[in-house]
């Protein structure tokens, strides 16, 4: 089939929710993808933070495939070992004591919007419900983790909504204000990506923790997006120096299958019993084989070498003219320009380049094995379109 092809049927047949390009991806290897004319682009996307080791990646493809010879799933009714092993290597990596597996964000998200309710009510009584979130938030697209992202945009048409969710400011003032003796959780994004990777101030994030400490909130940090190494930190709020007590993940941990996990420090270890939670396919062990090859490779010396590219991609675009401030850390980039971040996308695609939008920024993901040179590749072109 040749893209076009594609496009149209694309068009017909799946629902009108993606306002997709015009291109279709046929093959790639690491940061480079080819649609079927044979056009290469160096992808700055990672299919939004998901495929931290590029595309066609030779550890991830081996440990999903030797999982496939073996068995494709089981069911949450037996043990299987990528998921036990996966389970280990998270807690023994950041000192979470349990593990949840869903299959996306939302879904870990929503998981720890049960473990926080569940928390207030075993212990202080069924009205200690209320989760605060921030404004500009964002939690996923099922009803509840809709109601948890502090957006007016996405709360067109789907209400009413669970009750129980508040929105702050970024600051600690307006979560004082929020918090009562009803609040059982404050949920954070310690980078908020989709609305334009706005970094949290350090302080701030430290007060919150300190709030929640102090009263007995439990402390959730959504990484969905920042985790797995992205930020140049395996989890985001090791940068600030903060202890959660709930944090979620997904995108990146599964390197191109679909996995959410939820993971659980001491306070809140034992809130889940017997059929409080499951999920059919949550913890798949084809996608935990292929995450736990993922993971095992985060170690130091990448998050290093994730900081510097960091570092050497935010000087580099600062430079360039039309810039207005660039934001973000380690390889999870937004850049403000004065031109329309869309119309900035379209121009790079054109020209080869895979950028992402977020709200009025140009937001930069590349997988975190970007070379040099496609990083100059990626300033060159963004410095074309953006200068222009
Ligand atoms: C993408 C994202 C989600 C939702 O993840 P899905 O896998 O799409 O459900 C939740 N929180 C944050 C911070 C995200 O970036």
């Amino acid at each position: 089939m040749d893209g076009k092809k594609i496009i149209e049927e694309d068009k017909e047949y799946i629902a009108g929710t993606y306002a997709r390009f015009p291109v279709a991806f046929k093959s790639g290897k690491g940061c480079r993808l080819y649609d079927y004319d044979g056009k290469e682009y160096v992808d700055c996307g990672s299919g939004i933070a998901v495929n931290i080791f590029g595309v066609n990646d030779g550890e991830w493809k081996k440990a999903v495939t030797d999982q496939l010879d073996c068995i494709q799933h089981t069911s949450n009714l037996f043990y299987t070992e990528p998921q036990a092993r996966l389970a280990k290597l998270l807690c023994e990596k950041t000192g979470a004591k349990k593990v949840f597996f869903g299959n996306s964000g939302a879904e870990a998200n929503e998981c720890a919007i049960k473990v926080a309710r569940k928390y207030g009510e075993t212990h202080y009584g069924a009205t200690r419900k209320k989760i605060i979130t921030l404004k500009d938030s964002f939690h996923g697209r099922t009803i509840t983790t809709l109601a948890a992202t502090g957006q007016d945009a996405f709360h067109k048409y789907y209400g009413p909504f669970p009750e129980g969710f508040v929105y702050a400011d970024a600051t600690i003032e307006s979560v004082l204000e929020c918090v009562d003796g009803d609040t059982c959780a404050i949920m954070i994004e310690c980078i908020q990506g989709e609305s334009g990777v706005n970094v949290l101030d350090k302080q701030f994030v430290k007060d919150v923790e300190k709030v929640c400490k102090e009263r007995d909130i439990l402390f959730i940090c959504d990484e969905v997006q920042t985790g797995n190494g992205r930020t140049g930190y395996l989890y985001a709020y090791q940068a600030y120096g903060v202890q959660p007590d709930i944090v979620t993940t997904a995108k990146g941990l599964g390197g191109g299958l679909p996995i959410g996990a939820c993971m659980l420090f001491e306070k809140c270890a034992s809130v889940f019993g017997y059929g409080d939670h499951g999920s059919t396919f949550g913890g798949n062990p084809v996608v935990c084989a292929g995450a736990y090859s993922i993971l095992s490779r985060i170690d130091d010396k990448l998050l290093s070498e994730v900081r510097e590219k960091g570092e050497y991609l935010k000087n580099k675009l600062s430079a360039i003219k039309g810039v207005k401030s660039v934001s973000g850390m380690g390889l999870m980039i937004g850049l403000e320009t004065d031109k329309p971040a869309a119309e900035i996308a379209k121009k790079c695609i054109d020209k080869g380049l895979l950028v992402l939008t977020a709200h009025s920024k140009v937001r930069l993901l590349p997988p975190l094995s970007i070379s040099k040179d496609e990083m100059d590749f990626a300033v060159r072109i963004l410095s074309e379109v953006i200068s222009q």
